[in-house]
């Protein structure tokens, strides 16, 4: 084992205690959620239930990403292959599945003596700057009011381009946006393993990564084990990547126990992926955008003038690339690749138009007064 990871399992998912994490997003998989004839494991779900009823008594916000609406779907409108067969069929089933979902839910939660809100969400929702704010604004007043947030995948209208397609990443997302200190996913495994359990009977559980490198990465494979959800370790590293830097602690932890956040907490059987220190708030949502709207190509200059802080001054831009908007996000790419990401100060158009001049020269090529920057450093982060 290398340095990267460490072994105390109880600290770990100490983090994710209430007195440490204030507000905590659980994501529920497929898999855990529908049994595989297509009915809701009611039992199972009662339980996670009366977990999150302890959570809320212990003083934690809690905000649930909850899978299941295509499993559920499927088996009301006879669909094969837990209607993933196509984007069709899914989007069919989701709209289908959703409310068998939502009131599921509703039932438990009430249940518990607590307030159900739904809220589907789709990629652009979390991607527009104007749009997440709006989200968080939302999730902060029904966590204000006491109610506990239930969100999915607008999967219905979300189309192949522009879903996130797993509910880890979008739990992850979501976290940001809650201002969320720790995330868990629960799932049909119990945490990252130095390979594939599966196919290596030598395969270890790691407890806790602190630094997500390539070796850690490749120990993951895609793809779910049970063939009704999407995710798949992949996608969980995937989430992992969006929260760390955003100053999130995420676990994965092993949701085929009953009482399975309680069963977390007293064993810290799981992996836990250690936060950093957390960017500041815009740039983490920068840094875990999954779209970019264009590419601006820079010399080796202001590659180095950026990774010294700096501010991207137009002189430094060779290429302009795609169809953007001021204010949208774009790649800056370096000799070696893409090395930052930010929002353009101008649209595609007038960005070619000064690429490559100085300041004083701008003026005249764009007919207006040119902006200090290009993308400025404080919206802009090295990746
Ligand atoms: N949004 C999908 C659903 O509700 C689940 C995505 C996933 O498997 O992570 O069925």
């Amino acid at each position: 084992m290398d340095a990267s990871v460490k072994t105390c399992a109880l600290t770990a998912a100490a983090r994710f205690a209430p007195g440490a994490c204030a507000r905590l997003v659980i994501k529920i998989g497929s898999s855990l959620l529908v049994e595989a004839g297509g009915e809701v494991r009611r039992d199972w779900l009662a339980g996670v239930v009366a977990d999150i009823a302890a959570r809320r008594v212990a003083g934690q916000e809690i905000v649930i990403v909850s899978s299941g609406a295509i499993a559920l779907g499927a088996k009301r409108l006879k669909l094969d292959k837990g209607g993933r067969a196509s984007l069709e069929d899914a989007q069919a089933a989701a709209a289908v599945g959703q409310v068998a979902l939502s009131a599921v839910w509703e039932a438990l939660l009430a249940g518990a003596g607590m307030t159900m809100a739904q809220v589907l969400l789709t990629l652009g929702d979390l991607e527009d700057r104007r749009r997440y704010l709006n989200v968080s604004a939302t999730l902060d007043r029904l966590l204000a009011l006491g109610a506990v947030p239930v969100l999915n995948e607008n999967d219905t209208v979300a189309t192949s381009e522009i879903r996130f397609g797993d509910n880890d990443r979008l739990a992850a997302r979501a976290a940001q946006a809650a201002g969320a200190q720790g995330v868990i996913l629960l799932s049909d495994v119990d945490g990252l393993y130095t390979a594939n359990p599966a196919r290596d009977p030598a395969a270890t559980l790691i407890p806790e990564v602190l630094k997500l490198t390539p070796a850690i990465e490749a120990m993951a494979d895609g793809g779910s084990g049970s063939g009704l959800g999407s995710g798949g370790m992949a996608a969980k590293l995937a989430a992992a990547k969006i929260a760390g830097p955003a100053g999130i602690h995420l676990a994965i932890a092993d949701g085929r126990v009953a009482r399975p956040l309680r069963t977390f907490a007293e064993t810290g059987r799981g992996t836990v992926f250690v936060a950093g220190e957390g960017a500041r708030a815009k740039k983490a949502w920068l840094a875990g955008r999954l779209t970019v709207h264009g590419t601006l190509t820079v010399d080796a200059g202001a590659a180095a003038a950026l990774q010294r802080g700096k501010s991207l001054l137009a002189a430094g831009v060779t290429g302009v690339e795609g169809t953007f908007s001021r204010g949208d996000v774009v790649a800056i790419a370096g000799p070696d690749g893409v090395m930052a990401r930010g929002l353009s100060a101008y649209d595609a158009g007038d960005a070619g138009l000064i690429k490559g001049l100085r300041n004083d020269v701008q003026a005249a090529a764009l007919g207006y007064a040119p902006r200090a920057a290009m993308v400025h450093a404080d919206h802009l982060v090295l990746l």
